[in-house]
């Protein structure tokens, strides 16, 4: 059972005892070991299978190859339309508001059985109080003052500290990790897939069957979502596979850029570039005049269908508590402290009975954010909460008869010395 004594005691206690910080360790890495295996997410399969329907007309491509005359004129640019026009896609039943680019997230559907109620975590585990040593205060502010390309390393080394004091603090840390799905109308070269829109009704958004996600790790998945896939006219070539060159609007030829067109160079001399004629032929259609659609890749036809985005996300949130070392709070976001609690469930429910009560209202206020924010628009397939004990040890020391602070904090022993007192190297020697 907890002991509130002892938590209020780490935080203002002043750091004497040198051999616990091997305990603390220890204790750090039973907690490691002892993390609880997550569960494995059962996920209902529909069994439902990708019925294939091979579209067998075969297309006659009007590929329009033989290439133009030397000396066409110039025919208009006719780039043809860039977005698909509106009508080329289906109504289809589940999906009306589908659009080409993505349409907004989808609202999961409500469950068919009462989700789980969160229940209160695991009991506190018992933990020791963390310190740090002499030696690895200096050695920590040695390696912080060698680490910056001026800084004197003197102060560090010669410094003779006087006080250690720790002012370790709690993090709350609340992770949500949710799942959203959106859709779009999207489209590929058509080289003979399976077209199967209309030959069933399609699963809807939250029935297609995902990955199974690993656990608070952002990922994201496509699927092509089955019985919306149909044949259509390239919206670019009109269904011609080609598409008129823009180097040349269209022409197979343009004007010579050594005789601007004149076929004379100096006077009566004839310009050999283009041999007098005037025109020389476009290198980029090789005088053809027309390229090959990029959008169908030169199959006159795209298969468009519906594609579904799944995308995994870990919505973290943090709350430190505050203490008054004159250290910034943000300096703590890069560094780990120790585990004390860790919670995962489907839902969490808030820490109950914590010592320090900032952190109880934060537990509630963030389950509280999180379950109203993410509900709504994403399903949540897991949460966890954790509390983290953050040293801090504020070190005072005197170097050539003044006296610094500088600070110790975390797992990691990251150092903060805002007034260092010999940030150049070569001003003090
Ligand atoms: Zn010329
Ligand atoms: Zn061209
Ligand atoms: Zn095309």
């Amino acid at each position: 059972m907890l002991n509130t004594g002892e938590w209020c005691k780490a935080l203002t206690s002043r750091v004497e005892n040198v051999s616990s910080t091997n305990s603390w360790r220890k204790s750090a890495q039973e907690l490691w070991d002892g993390e609880p295996r997550l569960h494995a997410i059962s996920r209902r399969i529909s069994g439902r299978h990708n019925t294939s329907v091979t579209n067998s007309n075969n297309i006659s491509m009007n590929t329009n190859m033989e290439a133009q005359a030397m000396f066409a004129p110039p025919a208009a640019a006719s780039p043809g339309p860039s977005a698909p026009p509106a009508g080329m896609f289906d109504s289809v039943p589940g999906y009306e508001g589908t659009v080409i680019g993505g349409g907004g997230f989808l609202p999961p559907p409500m469950p068919a059985y009462p989700a789980p109620q969160p229940s209160p975590g695991p009991d506190q585990p018992t933990w020791n109080i963390p310190s740090i040593s002499e030696e690895t205060a200096r050695e920590a502010f040695i390696l912080f003052a060698s680490s910056k390309c001026c800084y004197n390393s003197s102060p560090a080394k010669d410094g003779v500290i006087t006080n250690m004091e720790a002012f370790n603090t709690y993090r709350y840390r609340l992770e949500t990790f949710t799942e959203s799905r959106s859709t779009e109308w999207t489209h590929v070269p058509y080289h003979g897939q399976p077209a199967d829109a209309f030959t069933q009704s399609p699963p809807g958004p939250w029935d297609i069957p995902a990955k199974a996600p690993s656990f608070f790790a952002d990922d994201k998945q496509l699927i092509k979502v089955p019985y919306t896939s149909s044949v259509k006219n390239c919206h670019t070539c009109l269904g011609m596979a080609r598409q008129p060159c823009k180097d040349c609007s269209g022409a197979g030829n343009k004007v010579c850029w050594v005789c601007n067109g004149s076929g004379f160079r100096h006077g009566d001399d004839r310009c050999h570039h283009c041999n007098g004629r005037g025109r020389e032929n476009c290198g980029r259609c090789f005088g053809q005049g027309s390229k090959q659609c990029d959008t169908c890749n030169g199959k006159g036809q795209l298969l468009v269908y519906i594609n579904l985005t799944v995308k995994w996300t870990n919505n973290s949130d943090a709350y430190v508590v505050e203490q008054s070392s004159g250290l910034q709070l943000e300096n703590l976001s890069k560094v780990s402290g120790k585990e004390l609690f860790r919670d995962s469930q489907y839902m969490v429910y808030p820490v109950m009975g914590f010592p320090d009560t900032s952190v109880v209202q934060a537990s509630q206020r963030l389950v509280n954010d999180h379950q109203g924010k993410f509900s709504q628009s994403s399903r949540i397939l897991q949460q966890r909460q954790t509390i983290e004990l953050i040293p801090v040890t504020k070190v005072t020391y005197t170097w050539k008869g003044e006296t610094h602070i500088y600070f110790v904090y975390g797992n990691e022993f990251k150092v903060n010395a805002d007034n260092y007192p010999a940030t150049c190297c070569c001003s003090v020697m």
